[in-house]
């Protein structure tokens, strides 16, 4: 199938495959959208089934930057790339070193980061060969460095805005929780919630990683193929994607689904089938920009956690401006947010055009 024709296309600006034989890497950077500045969006190392599984991910998580960095009034498009692990060539610096050439010859129009397979350590060696990447250690109290905290904290708090909103509570104490996925922002999330009185069910693939939440916090664990399904207040997806569908769906007992990970609707008719339910969505990319705003911070240099917190600190008044549309109208929370990203973006566009015409 030509790219162009791929479903999840979305009119993305452009599309780069890079090989570099001599590290093994194979990678693709999409760039969704430059209307409203470079477009910025992290870098996933994953093992995926085939070549097409990886365009179809990194398409959608790359509109789906577009729709966050909108949303979040951030002055950057949206782009996304991943590296397509292997065990033939495992991730080695000289990898990542030719990662970063690549990033550099798009000359800034692509900003990266850190992703899902990715760390601060891998952004500092991709640091060699190119400054358009983000995420990097951090300095004193500065923003910057592994950005998970910060999405953690606007999950958080875009939690309490969704329980208040569908179970009408002020309050977390006692609200039960089901994380599925406690890695780096899953964790995170685990301690705010635990420190405001919620009863914690989670899973996780990675033992390790689950024995790490279980030594912090008092946990029920369920098994991987049943935290969705589990009877809680709220889910919060903090694994990966594409776990909300017609099959899953009406097995759901959580009234609210608020979490951190992208893309955890299947299809965009999945946000009907959860309004149907009655089921709360927080739209994923609106809950978790809280990352996206510590690296926006961090590239620009106003690096004060202080203004990367109080930026955070809007996450929430803008999910009540969803949810109180979707109250009105009966439109699906996702439907609502993507119209809102696109005028966004659209009303960019416009801008930028109107200055290249008035000289
Ligand atoms: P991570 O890799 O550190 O954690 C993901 C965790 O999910 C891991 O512990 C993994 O073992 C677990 N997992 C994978 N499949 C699972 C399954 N089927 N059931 C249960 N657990 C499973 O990644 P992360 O940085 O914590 O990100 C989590 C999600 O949030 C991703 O979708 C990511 O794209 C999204 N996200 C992360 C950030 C960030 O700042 N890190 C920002 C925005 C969005």
């Amino acid at each position: 199938m030509s790219v162009f024709d791929h479903p999840e296309f979305d009119q993305h600006e452009s599309v780069h495959y890079v090989n570099d034989p001599a590290t093994g890497l194979r990678a693709i950077i999409c760039i969704h959208s430059t209307a409203l500045g470079p477009a910025a969006g992290g870098c996933r190392y994953w093992q995926y089934a085939n070549d097409e599984a990886a365009l179809t991910d990194v398409l959608r998580l790359s509109r789906g930057m577009t729709y966050k960095n909108a949303i979040a009034e951030l002055q950057f498009g949206g782009g996304k790339s991943v590296i397509l692990a292997d065990d033939a060539a495992p991730k080695s610096p000289e990898l990542l070193r030719a990662f970063g050439r690549a990033v550099e010859s798009l000359g800034g129009s692509y900003i990266t980061a850190e992703d899902v397979g990715c760390s601060v350590d891998d952004m500092r060696t991709v640091n060699l060969e190119t400054s358009y990447v983000s995420g990097l250690p951090k300095s004193g109290n500065s923003a910057g460095g592994d950005p998970s905290p910060m999405t953690a904290l606007g999950v958080f708090l875009g939690i309490q805005t969704a329980v208040s909103a569908r179970l009408g509570s002020d309050t977390l104490q006692d609200v039960s929780v089901a994380v599925q996925g406690v890695g780096k922002v899953g964790i995170h999330l685990c301690r705010l919630l635990n420190d405001a009185g919620a009863r914690l069910t989670v899973a996780d693939v990675n033992r390790d990683h689950l024995r790490q939440a279980r030594d912090k916090f008092p946990v029920t664990e369920v098994a991987p193929n049943e935290i969705l399904f589990s009877d809680v207040d709220v889910l919060a997806p903090c694994a990966l994607g594409g776990i909300l569908t017609a099959q899953t769906i009406p097995e759901i007992r959580a009234t609210v689904i608020a979490g951190a990970a992208n893309n955890q609707l299947s299809t965009e008719e999945d946000g009907a089938r959860l309004a149907e339910r009655e089921i709360l969505y927080a739209p994923d990319y609106v809950i978790n920009a809280g990352g996206i705003v510590n690296v926006a911070h961090e590239y620009s240099g106003d690096s004060s956690e202080e203004n990367v917190r109080a930026d955070i600190g809007h996450i929430p008044d803008r999910l009540d401006a969803i949810f109180a549309e979707a109250k009105a109208t009966g439109d699906p929370t996702n439907k609502i947010a993507d119209e809102l990203a696109r005028r966004i973006v659209a009303d960019g566009a416009n801008a930028s055009e109107d200055r290249i015409s008035h000289g």
